[in-house]
């Protein structure tokens, strides 16, 4: 790989969200993974993001707890 063919860490910052999101195309993706397996900074940053959505995500789709769902048909058994 050529030196023009690197990509800065700036750049890799604003890509990041787009990349997570696998809105990226292939060429693009590649570059950042390229980036991130050689840049200590940027993959600290890219594992940090990639946790929080994924706690995110977990919070998203967890079901209520069974007390709350208790709750609920309790209130609804009254009407
Ligand atoms: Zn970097």
């Amino acid at each position: 790989m050529t030196e023009q063919e690197r990509i800065h860490c700036d750049e890799v910052v604003a890509s990041l969200l787009e990349y997570l999101d696998g809105e990226l195309d292939d060429a693009r993706r590649a570059r950042i993974e390229d980036h991130l397996a050689e840049c200590r900074g940027c993959f600290s940053r890219a594992e940090f993001e990639r946790a929080l959505r994924r706690r995110l995500q977990a919070l998203a789709t967890e079901p209520p707890p069974d007390s709350l769902k208790r709750r609920l048909k309790a209130i609804l058994d009254e009407f």
